[in-house]
């Protein structure tokens, strides 16, 4: 399985358009790694967790094309994860030829809401309708959490989280060839239920990838801080839900708390886990 970090930042980005906080203003000066776009991940060639604003950006750096993704998972609607202006390029409008069909996946409150803003930019009236069928050549996939489904090559299974109930976020566990990744933004702390489907459905996980977006000491809600992360990892090596060599990375990375890679990656390293940066590959 390889992995490539599309984006590694908060909504905001990293640094922020407008802050000339010591963080910002410091990403400014030293550029690389402390450039920051919106989260998203590919795995392979094939599976895409989010099409996300930055997207196109990210794969014009990294090589990654966008037009071979076969499989999509939304881990919610958020407008840092969902940009519909890269959808509707499926159009027969945009004379976008010779895609293979994509499959969509997330929760039917997120379907719902990225049909919204479908809406909003294209003719397309109903993501769930027959028209979004033959004119973005998609087929759409309700997701129940903690049922594991096949997705081409992939199992998969899909984990509830808190950060907006109005959507009903996912957070997804992927496995190859006996190989599991977690994907595991945005969210506050795990829930019970999420904890719960770890145990009942025997996880084990090679990569742990979690949200990070508050640094230490910083929170402001709906997402983790440091410290929380820190806890969450412990938990998750005290349950053996973790491989031996397993590899935990921080992403969804804000400017709150989260000073520069190389000083917050100094810190992480005390703690055992490490920090993602755009264009990581693994
Ligand atoms: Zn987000
Ligand atoms: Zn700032
Ligand atoms: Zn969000």
């Amino acid at each position: 399985m390889k992995l490539t970090f599309l984006g590694t930042a908060a909504a905001t980005s990293y640094p922020l358009a407008f802050c000339r906080c010591n963080y910002c203003n410091q990403a400014r000066k030293t550029g690389g790694k402390d450039f920051r776009k919106r989260s998203s991940i590919i795995i392979n060639d094939d599976l895409l967790i989010d099409m996300g604003p930055d997207i196109m950006s990210a794969s014009f750096m990294y090589n990654k094309s966008i037009a071979d993704i076969r499989y999509c998972l939304q881990t919610h609607s958020h407008s840092d994860h969902f940009d519909a202006s890269h959808f509707i390029t499926r159009t027969p409008e945009y004379m976008g030829i010779d895609i293979p069909p994509l499959q969509l996946y997330g929760s039917e409150e997120t379907l719902r809401k990225m049909s919204e803003m479908l809406k909003n930019v294209s003719d397309v009236n109903d993501l769930f309708g027959s028209d979004a069928k033959t004119k973005l050549n998609v087929e759409i996939f309700p997701v129940k959490t903690l049922q594991p489904f096949k997705v081409g090559k992939y199992e998969i299974v899909a984990f509830p989280s808190d950060h907006d109930l109005s959507v009903k976020s996912l957070l997804y566990s992927i496995k190859e060839d006996g190989f599991t990744v977690f994907y595991g933004t945005d969210t506050d702390n795990l829930t019970d239920e999420t904890w719960y489907g770890f145990r009942e459905l025997n996880m084990h996980f090679d990569i742990v990838i979690l949200d990070h977006t508050y640094g230490p000491d910083a929170d402001s809600g709906g997402h983790l801080n440091a410290n929380r992360f820190i806890e969450h990892i412990r938990k998750m090596k005290s349950d053996h839900l973790l491989a031996d060599n397993a590899r935990i990375l921080a992403t969804h990375i804000s400017h709150e708390g989260n000073p520069s890679h190389a000083e917050l990656s100094k810190y992480a390293e005390k703690f055992g886990y490490e920090i993602a940066y755009d264009g990581l590959v693994i």
